[in-house]
């Protein structure tokens, strides 16, 4: 009887550690407050994404829509990652790709989070932006093309880069302990 005990509380731990898990590796979009869910948001594809805006507007949040797909920028110190050192990984928050480990985080003082690397080369793509009279470098996700921020060449050593990030653009997974 005891044993019989103890293998069904073998059993009911092992199921609880498969929900878990799935819980995790299946996780989907952290923005729910849509009416449809995002069908485009995975941190295992690697399909390139072709989504006209009129659909993204469906399926994200706005404030994430305004900085993803007509790259808007929130405000600086107002994100929920401009000062923050936890360990983990940062992904797409519109499609779930990965962009950063928390090792390329810096402490930086423009209100907005800062990185000196991309996770992989097909983390972040460029392109030149010359708007409000400025010459930038654009970051887009390399997945979704979606708006991230911007590329700057003050950043720290070894790569002297600066992604200057929007928070709202990013989803952090932090590592399990
Ligand atoms: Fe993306």
């Amino acid at each position: 009887m005891k044993t019989d005990f103890r293998l069904l509380t073998l059993l009911v731990l092992s199921i609880c550690c498969v929900a878990c898990g799935q819980s995790k590796t299946e996780k989907t979009n952290n923005h729910q407050n849509t009416a449809m869910p995002n069908p485009y948001y995975s941190r295992t594809s690697k399909e390139k994404l072709s989504v006209s805006n009129q659909e993204w507007k469906k399926v994200l949040p706005e404030d994430l829509y305004l900085v993803s797909r007509e790259a808007n920028t929130e405000r600086a110190f107002t994100g929920k990652y401009w000062n923050t050192d936890e360990k983990g990984t940062y992904y797409c928050a519109a499609c779930g790709n990965k962009l950063f480990r928390s090792d390329a985080k810096f402490a930086s003082s423009c209100g907005w989070p800062s990185f000196f690397e991309q996770e992989n080369k097909n983390s972040v793509v460029y392109k030149k932006d010359n708007s409000f009279g400025m010459q930038r470098i654009e970051a887009l996700c390399g997945r979704c093309d979606g708006h991230l921020g911007h590329l700057f060449d003050d950043g720290p050593a070894p790569t002297g880069k600066r992604y200057c990030m929007n928070s709202i653009a990013l989803d952090f997974e932090p590592d399990a302990q």
